[in-house]
Protein backbone atom coordinates (compact mmCIF):
# COMPACT_ATOMS: atom_id res chain seq x y z
CA UNK A 1 0.00 0.00 0.00
CA UNK A 2 1.24 3.44 -0.78
CA UNK A 3 -0.21 5.14 2.21
CA UNK A 4 1.77 4.80 5.61
CA UNK A 5 0.92 1.28 7.22
CA UNK A 6 1.90 2.61 10.55
CA UNK A 7 -1.08 4.59 11.20
CA UNK A 8 -3.95 2.24 10.12
CA UNK A 9 -6.36 0.88 12.42
CA UNK A 10 -5.45 -2.70 13.40
CA UNK A 11 -8.44 -4.40 11.60
CA UNK A 12 -7.82 -2.90 8.25
CA UNK A 13 -4.09 -3.87 8.83
CA UNK A 14 -5.24 -7.55 9.05
CA UNK A 15 -6.78 -7.41 6.12
CA UNK A 16 -4.81 -5.21 3.52
CA UNK A 17 -1.22 -5.26 4.89
CA UNK A 18 1.73 -7.63 2.75
CA UNK A 19 0.22 -7.94 -0.55
CA UNK A 20 1.08 -6.28 -3.59
CA UNK A 21 -0.91 -7.47 -6.31
CA UNK A 22 0.40 -9.27 -9.38
CA UNK A 23 0.19 -8.20 -13.01
CA UNK A 24 -2.62 -11.24 -13.12
CA UNK A 25 -4.73 -8.70 -10.70
CA UNK A 26 -5.75 -11.41 -8.03
CA UNK A 27 -7.65 -10.46 -5.33
CA UNK A 28 -6.96 -13.37 -2.94
CA UNK A 29 -3.58 -13.83 -1.85
CA UNK A 30 -2.16 -16.32 -4.16
CA UNK A 31 -0.48 -19.54 -2.84
CA UNK A 32 3.20 -20.16 -3.95
CA UNK A 33 3.35 -24.05 -4.05
CA UNK A 34 6.82 -24.42 -4.86
CA UNK A 35 9.62 -25.77 -2.96
CA UNK A 36 12.49 -23.34 -5.62
CA UNK A 37 12.98 -20.45 -7.55
CA UNK A 38 14.57 -20.56 -11.15
CA UNK A 39 16.93 -17.76 -12.13
CA UNK A 40 17.57 -15.96 -15.26
CA UNK A 41 21.35 -16.62 -15.62
CA UNK A 42 23.80 -18.30 -13.40
CA UNK A 43 25.16 -14.35 -12.65
CA UNK A 44 21.71 -13.85 -11.11
CA UNK A 45 21.59 -17.05 -9.39
CA UNK A 46 25.16 -16.27 -7.90
CA UNK A 47 23.63 -13.18 -6.65
CA UNK A 48 20.87 -14.40 -5.15
CA UNK A 49 23.05 -16.44 -3.20
CA UNK A 50 25.44 -13.93 -2.25
CA UNK A 51 22.43 -11.84 -0.76
CA UNK A 52 23.21 -9.07 -3.55
CA UNK A 53 19.90 -9.55 -4.96
CA UNK A 54 16.85 -9.92 -1.99
CA UNK A 55 15.06 -12.35 -4.31
CA UNK A 56 13.83 -15.93 -3.41
CA UNK A 57 15.84 -18.64 -3.53
CA UNK A 58 14.13 -21.72 -1.79
CA UNK A 59 11.12 -22.06 0.21
CA UNK A 60 12.95 -23.22 3.58
CA UNK A 61 14.60 -19.86 3.13
CA UNK A 62 11.64 -17.48 1.82
CA UNK A 63 7.93 -17.89 0.51
CA UNK A 64 6.12 -14.99 -1.07
CA UNK A 65 2.63 -16.45 0.51
CA UNK A 66 4.37 -16.58 3.82
CA UNK A 67 6.14 -13.17 3.49
CA UNK A 68 2.74 -11.94 3.04
CA UNK A 69 1.41 -13.80 6.51
CA UNK A 70 4.76 -12.59 8.11
CA UNK A 71 3.89 -8.53 7.32
CA UNK A 72 0.47 -8.26 8.33
CA UNK A 73 1.52 -10.22 11.69
CA UNK A 74 4.01 -8.01 12.02
CA UNK A 75 2.44 -4.75 11.77
CA UNK A 76 -0.67 -5.89 13.79
CA UNK A 77 1.76 -6.61 16.82
CA UNK A 78 3.57 -2.84 16.17
CA UNK A 79 6.57 -4.88 15.31
CA UNK A 80 9.27 -4.93 13.32
CA UNK A 81 9.71 -8.16 11.93
CA UNK A 82 7.71 -11.49 12.17
CA UNK A 83 9.26 -15.29 11.34
CA UNK A 84 6.06 -17.78 10.73
CA UNK A 85 7.28 -21.54 11.90
CA UNK A 86 5.75 -25.12 11.36
CA UNK A 87 3.80 -24.77 14.80
CA UNK A 88 3.47 -22.96 18.16
CA UNK A 89 6.20 -24.95 19.47
CA UNK A 90 8.75 -24.65 16.72
CA UNK A 91 8.42 -20.86 17.12
CA UNK A 92 9.29 -21.18 20.80
CA UNK A 93 12.23 -23.58 20.05
CA UNK A 94 13.75 -21.40 17.30
CA UNK A 95 13.90 -18.68 19.52
CA UNK A 96 15.57 -20.50 21.94
CA UNK A 97 17.68 -21.87 19.44
CA UNK A 98 19.04 -18.74 17.85
CA UNK A 99 19.07 -17.14 21.16
CA UNK A 100 20.73 -19.10 24.02
CA UNK A 101 23.61 -21.39 24.44
CA UNK A 102 25.33 -23.74 27.11
CA UNK A 103 25.31 -22.26 30.31
CA UNK A 104 22.06 -20.39 29.87
CA UNK A 105 18.62 -19.29 32.37
CA UNK A 106 15.72 -19.12 31.66
CA UNK A 107 13.24 -17.76 34.29
CA UNK A 108 9.69 -19.16 33.02
CA UNK A 109 6.30 -18.90 34.57
CA UNK A 110 4.83 -21.85 36.26
CA UNK A 111 1.63 -20.95 34.29
CA UNK A 112 2.59 -21.85 30.46
CA UNK A 113 1.27 -24.28 28.39
CA UNK A 114 2.75 -27.77 29.43
CA UNK A 115 4.69 -28.53 26.35
CA UNK A 116 6.30 -25.64 26.38
CA UNK A 117 8.04 -26.86 30.08
CA UNK A 118 8.47 -30.06 28.77
CA UNK A 119 10.61 -28.86 26.27
CA UNK A 120 12.34 -26.53 28.61
CA UNK A 121 12.90 -29.61 31.03
CA UNK A 122 13.25 -32.16 28.44
CA UNK A 123 15.57 -30.93 25.54
CA UNK A 124 17.08 -27.34 26.52
CA UNK A 125 17.94 -29.09 29.70
CA UNK A 126 20.04 -31.51 27.48
CA UNK A 127 21.92 -28.87 26.72
CA UNK A 128 22.80 -27.13 29.30
CA UNK A 129 20.19 -24.51 29.18
CA UNK A 130 18.28 -24.69 32.65
CA UNK A 131 15.14 -23.34 33.73
CA UNK A 132 13.65 -22.20 37.12
CA UNK A 133 9.51 -21.89 37.31
CA UNK A 134 8.05 -19.39 39.01
CA UNK A 135 4.43 -18.76 40.22
CA UNK A 136 2.83 -16.29 37.64
CA UNK A 137 1.94 -13.54 39.47
CA UNK A 138 4.68 -13.32 42.50
CA UNK A 139 6.87 -10.37 41.27
CA UNK A 140 9.72 -11.06 44.27
CA UNK A 141 9.66 -14.91 43.18
CA UNK A 142 10.66 -13.70 39.38
CA UNK A 143 13.36 -11.38 40.80
CA UNK A 144 14.41 -13.70 43.09
CA UNK A 145 14.98 -16.71 40.57
CA UNK A 146 16.82 -14.14 37.87
CA UNK A 147 20.82 -15.62 37.89
CA UNK A 148 23.74 -13.18 36.41
CA UNK A 149 23.51 -16.18 33.42
CA UNK A 150 19.47 -15.48 32.81
CA UNK A 151 18.96 -14.70 29.37
CA UNK A 152 15.11 -15.16 29.17
CA UNK A 153 12.24 -14.09 31.22
CA UNK A 154 9.38 -16.32 29.71
CA UNK A 155 5.46 -16.00 29.76
CA UNK A 156 1.69 -16.17 29.08
CA UNK A 157 -0.87 -13.91 30.19
CA UNK A 158 -3.51 -14.47 30.85
CA UNK A 159 -2.46 -17.94 31.66
CA UNK A 160 -3.87 -21.29 31.00
CA UNK A 161 -6.51 -22.46 32.45
CA UNK A 162 -7.03 -19.99 35.78
CA UNK A 163 -6.78 -16.75 33.67
CA UNK A 164 -3.89 -15.17 36.19
CA UNK A 165 -3.00 -11.86 34.34
CA UNK A 166 1.36 -10.91 34.58
CA UNK A 167 2.24 -6.77 34.22
CA UNK A 168 3.88 -7.36 31.37
CA UNK A 169 5.53 -4.04 31.44
CA UNK A 170 7.03 -4.61 34.74
CA UNK A 171 8.54 -7.87 33.71
CA UNK A 172 10.13 -6.29 30.38
CA UNK A 173 11.81 -3.55 33.00
CA UNK A 174 12.70 -6.56 35.25
CA UNK A 175 14.26 -8.09 32.01
CA UNK A 176 16.20 -4.91 31.01
CA UNK A 177 17.92 -4.31 34.63
CA UNK A 178 19.27 -7.75 34.26
CA UNK A 179 20.35 -7.67 30.69
CA UNK A 180 17.56 -10.48 29.74
CA UNK A 181 14.64 -10.21 27.54
CA UNK A 182 11.15 -10.82 27.72
CA UNK A 183 9.22 -13.61 25.53
CA UNK A 184 5.73 -13.34 25.83
CA UNK A 185 3.28 -16.07 24.69
CA UNK A 186 0.47 -13.98 23.36
CA UNK A 187 -2.10 -16.86 22.28
CA UNK A 188 -4.44 -15.99 24.22
CA UNK A 189 -5.33 -12.22 23.63
CA UNK A 190 -3.56 -11.80 20.04
CA UNK A 191 -2.33 -8.47 18.58
CA UNK A 192 -6.30 -7.70 18.75
CA UNK A 193 -6.38 -7.45 22.61
CA UNK A 194 -2.90 -7.29 23.78
CA UNK A 195 0.56 -6.37 21.92
CA UNK A 196 2.94 -7.07 24.79
CA UNK A 197 5.91 -5.05 22.32
CA UNK A 198 4.29 -1.49 23.61
CA UNK A 199 4.75 -3.15 27.03
CA UNK A 200 7.88 -3.29 26.29
CA UNK A 201 8.50 -7.19 25.46
CA UNK A 202 11.41 -8.32 23.15
CA UNK A 203 9.49 -10.88 21.94
CA UNK A 204 6.17 -12.17 20.79
CA UNK A 205 5.79 -16.08 20.35
CA UNK A 206 2.00 -17.04 18.79
CA UNK A 207 0.55 -20.70 18.35
CA UNK A 208 -1.75 -19.41 14.85
CA UNK A 209 -3.11 -22.41 15.23
CA UNK A 210 -5.60 -21.27 17.92
CA UNK A 211 -6.94 -17.72 17.30
CA UNK A 212 -5.16 -16.69 14.03
CA UNK A 213 -6.21 -19.73 11.98
CA UNK A 214 -9.32 -19.66 14.48
CA UNK A 215 -11.23 -22.29 12.70
CA UNK A 216 -9.22 -25.13 13.81
CA UNK A 217 -7.44 -25.81 10.11
CA UNK A 218 -3.99 -25.97 10.28
CA UNK A 219 -0.81 -25.89 12.89
CA UNK A 220 1.15 -22.73 12.71
CA UNK A 221 3.31 -20.47 14.83
CA UNK A 222 5.24 -17.36 14.57
CA UNK A 223 7.89 -15.07 16.08
CA UNK A 224 8.00 -11.83 16.22
CA UNK A 225 10.08 -8.97 17.29
CA UNK A 226 13.16 -6.42 16.05
CA UNK A 227 14.81 -6.73 13.40
CA UNK A 228 18.24 -7.81 15.42
CA UNK A 229 16.82 -10.87 17.23
CA UNK A 230 14.19 -11.98 14.21
CA UNK A 231 17.50 -12.01 11.69
CA UNK A 232 18.87 -14.07 14.47
CA UNK A 233 15.61 -16.41 14.72
CA UNK A 234 15.72 -16.17 10.78
CA UNK A 235 18.66 -17.86 10.89
CA UNK A 236 18.03 -20.88 12.97
CA UNK A 237 15.05 -22.09 11.18
CA UNK A 238 16.58 -21.40 7.50
CA UNK A 239 19.19 -24.10 8.69
CA UNK A 240 17.04 -26.21 10.48
CA UNK A 241 13.78 -25.92 8.66
CA UNK A 242 10.84 -26.28 10.74
CA UNK A 243 9.19 -23.41 8.48
CA UNK A 244 5.46 -22.58 7.86
CA UNK A 245 4.17 -24.02 4.88
CA UNK A 246 2.82 -22.10 2.00
CA UNK A 247 -0.67 -23.46 2.09
CA UNK A 248 -1.10 -22.75 6.46
CA UNK A 249 0.16 -19.59 5.63
CA UNK A 250 -2.35 -18.32 3.46
CA UNK A 251 -5.13 -20.86 6.12
CA UNK A 252 -3.34 -18.07 8.35
CA UNK A 253 -3.19 -15.11 6.66
CA UNK A 254 -7.06 -14.98 5.94
CA UNK A 255 -7.59 -15.82 9.57
CA UNK A 256 -5.94 -12.33 10.67
CA UNK A 257 -8.56 -10.53 8.07
CA UNK A 258 -11.45 -11.29 10.56
CA UNK A 259 -9.10 -11.74 13.69
CA UNK A 260 -10.48 -8.54 14.91
CA UNK A 261 -13.86 -8.87 14.34
CA UNK A 262 -13.89 -12.71 16.05
CA UNK A 263 -12.08 -11.87 19.05
CA UNK A 264 -14.21 -9.12 20.03
CA UNK A 265 -17.18 -11.97 18.71
CA UNK A 266 -15.48 -14.64 21.07
CA UNK A 267 -14.77 -11.52 23.99
CA UNK A 268 -18.71 -10.53 24.42
CA UNK A 269 -19.95 -14.16 24.46
CA UNK A 270 -17.26 -15.42 27.05
CA UNK A 271 -18.25 -12.57 29.30
CA UNK A 272 -21.97 -13.39 28.65
CA UNK A 273 -21.25 -16.70 29.38
CA UNK A 274 -18.86 -16.01 32.84
CA UNK A 275 -21.64 -14.06 34.17
CA UNK A 276 -24.53 -16.78 33.66
CA UNK A 277 -21.55 -19.08 35.56
CA UNK A 278 -21.26 -17.39 38.04
CA UNK A 279 -24.90 -16.93 38.62
CA UNK A 280 -25.38 -21.34 38.71
CA UNK A 281 -25.94 -22.73 42.22
CA UNK A 282 -23.36 -25.71 41.13
CA UNK A 283 -20.92 -23.11 39.86
CA UNK A 284 -17.93 -22.39 42.87
CA UNK A 285 -16.10 -19.86 41.19
CA UNK A 286 -15.90 -18.61 37.85
CA UNK A 287 -11.97 -17.69 36.48
CA UNK A 288 -12.33 -15.11 34.00
CA UNK A 289 -10.06 -11.95 33.78
CA UNK A 290 -13.33 -9.71 32.56
CA UNK A 291 -15.06 -10.33 36.24
CA UNK A 292 -14.60 -7.84 38.69
CA UNK A 293 -14.38 -10.48 41.13
CA UNK A 294 -11.18 -11.61 39.61
CA UNK A 295 -7.78 -11.45 41.03
CA UNK A 296 -6.47 -9.98 37.29
CA UNK A 297 -9.67 -7.39 36.53
CA UNK A 298 -7.46 -4.66 36.90
CA UNK A 299 -4.26 -4.98 35.09
CA UNK A 300 -6.21 -6.76 32.37
CA UNK A 301 -7.97 -3.62 31.89
CA UNK A 302 -5.39 -1.70 31.88
CA UNK A 303 -2.73 -3.80 29.49
CA UNK A 304 -5.49 -5.44 27.44
CA UNK A 305 -8.08 -4.70 25.35
CA UNK A 306 -10.60 -7.23 25.83
CA UNK A 307 -10.79 -10.35 27.55
CA UNK A 308 -10.61 -13.17 24.80
CA UNK A 309 -12.71 -16.44 25.01
CA UNK A 310 -10.52 -18.48 26.96
CA UNK A 311 -12.42 -18.77 31.05
CA UNK A 312 -12.94 -21.61 33.75
CA UNK A 313 -15.16 -22.30 36.52
CA UNK A 314 -15.18 -24.72 39.01
CA UNK A 315 -17.89 -27.29 39.99
CA UNK A 316 -18.93 -28.35 43.64
CA UNK A 317 -18.22 -31.78 43.59
CA UNK A 318 -14.71 -33.39 42.15
CA UNK A 319 -13.81 -35.29 39.23
CA UNK A 320 -16.68 -36.89 38.59
CA UNK A 321 -19.13 -34.11 38.80
CA UNK A 322 -17.08 -32.08 36.49
CA UNK A 323 -16.86 -35.60 33.85
CA UNK A 324 -20.74 -35.95 34.20
CA UNK A 325 -21.10 -32.12 33.10
CA UNK A 326 -18.68 -32.23 30.31
CA UNK A 327 -20.64 -35.74 28.74
CA UNK A 328 -23.76 -34.30 29.25
CA UNK A 329 -23.20 -30.96 27.30
CA UNK A 330 -24.76 -32.07 23.48
CA UNK A 331 -23.38 -29.24 21.01
CA UNK A 332 -19.54 -28.35 22.82
CA UNK A 333 -16.79 -29.92 21.60
CA UNK A 334 -15.02 -32.07 24.12
CA UNK A 335 -11.54 -31.31 23.20
CA UNK A 336 -7.94 -29.31 24.12
CA UNK A 337 -8.00 -27.07 21.46
CA UNK A 338 -8.91 -24.05 22.42
CA UNK A 339 -9.43 -20.85 20.11
CA UNK A 340 -11.92 -22.31 17.37
CA UNK A 341 -15.08 -20.85 16.36
CA UNK A 342 -16.80 -24.01 17.98
CA UNK A 343 -16.57 -23.99 21.46
CA UNK A 344 -14.89 -26.74 23.29
CA UNK A 345 -15.05 -28.42 26.81
CA UNK A 346 -12.23 -29.87 28.74
CA UNK A 347 -11.42 -31.36 31.98
CA UNK A 348 -7.34 -29.62 32.49
CA UNK A 349 -6.57 -32.18 35.48
CA UNK A 350 -6.77 -35.16 33.64
CA UNK A 351 -5.67 -33.80 29.83
CA UNK A 352 -3.75 -30.73 29.53
CA UNK A 353 -2.11 -31.03 33.22
CA UNK A 354 -2.43 -34.86 33.62
CA UNK A 355 1.12 -35.10 33.60
CA UNK A 356 1.56 -32.61 36.82
CA UNK A 357 1.89 -34.51 39.86
CA UNK A 358 -1.32 -34.45 42.22
CA UNK A 359 1.12 -31.45 44.27
CA UNK A 360 1.93 -29.73 41.50
CA UNK A 361 -1.65 -29.79 40.36
CA UNK A 362 -2.81 -28.45 43.54
CA UNK A 363 0.04 -25.65 43.76
CA UNK A 364 -1.13 -24.27 40.57
CA UNK A 365 -4.76 -24.64 41.52
CA UNK A 366 -5.90 -26.81 38.96
CA UNK A 367 -8.63 -28.59 41.00
CA UNK A 368 -10.06 -32.04 39.90
CA UNK A 369 -13.42 -30.43 39.65
CA UNK A 370 -12.14 -27.26 36.55
CA UNK A 371 -13.71 -27.20 33.72
CA UNK A 372 -11.87 -24.93 31.20
CA UNK A 373 -13.72 -23.77 28.22
CA UNK A 374 -12.68 -22.24 24.87
CA UNK A 375 -16.05 -19.78 24.26
CA UNK A 376 -16.61 -19.92 20.59
CA UNK A 377 -18.73 -18.41 17.88
CA UNK A 378 -22.11 -19.83 18.23
CA UNK A 379 -25.21 -18.16 19.12
CA UNK A 380 -24.56 -17.16 22.79
CA UNK A 381 -27.69 -18.41 23.98
CA UNK A 382 -27.21 -22.15 22.24
CA UNK A 383 -24.00 -22.25 23.99
CA UNK A 384 -25.64 -21.71 27.79
CA UNK A 385 -28.48 -23.58 26.70
CA UNK A 386 -25.74 -26.72 26.35
CA UNK A 387 -23.71 -25.64 29.64
CA UNK A 388 -26.98 -25.58 31.71
CA UNK A 389 -27.90 -28.88 29.97
CA UNK A 390 -24.50 -30.45 31.57
CA UNK A 391 -24.99 -28.46 35.42
CA UNK A 392 -28.55 -29.94 35.44
CA UNK A 393 -26.45 -33.45 35.71
CA UNK A 394 -25.55 -32.38 38.91
CA UNK A 395 -27.81 -29.90 40.01
C1 LIG B 1 -1.14 -24.46 21.66
C2 LIG B 1 -0.21 -23.56 22.34
C3 LIG B 1 1.16 -23.59 22.06
C4 LIG B 1 1.77 -24.58 21.09
O1 LIG B 1 1.36 -24.34 19.80
P1 LIG B 1 1.26 -25.48 18.65
O2 LIG B 1 0.83 -24.71 17.47
O3 LIG B 1 0.29 -26.50 19.13
O4 LIG B 1 2.63 -26.05 18.52
C5 LIG B 1 1.98 -22.69 22.70
N1 LIG B 1 1.48 -21.81 23.61
C6 LIG B 1 0.17 -21.75 23.90
C7 LIG B 1 -0.33 -20.76 24.89
C8 LIG B 1 -0.72 -22.63 23.29
O5 LIG B 1 -2.02 -22.59 23.61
Amino acid sequence: MSFDDEFLELATKGIRIGHNRSPEGEHSEPIYATSSYVFDSAEAAAMRFTGEDKGNVYSRYTNPTVAIFEKRLAAMEGAEMAVATASGMSAILSTCMALLKAGDHIVCSKSVFGTTIGLFNNYLAKFGIETTFVNATDEKGWDAAILPSTKLLFLETPSNPLCDVIDIQKMADLAHANNALLVVDNCFCTPVLQTPIALGADIVIHSATKYIDGQGRCLGGAVVGSETLMTEVLAFLRTAGPTMSAFNAWVCLKGLETLSIRMKAHSDNALTIAKWLSDQSVVEKVYYTGLPEHEGFELACKQQKGFSGMLSFSVTGGKEQAWQVIDATQMLSITANLGDAKTTIVHPATTTHGRLSDEQRMEAGIGDNLIRLSVGLEGVQDIINDLDRGLARIR
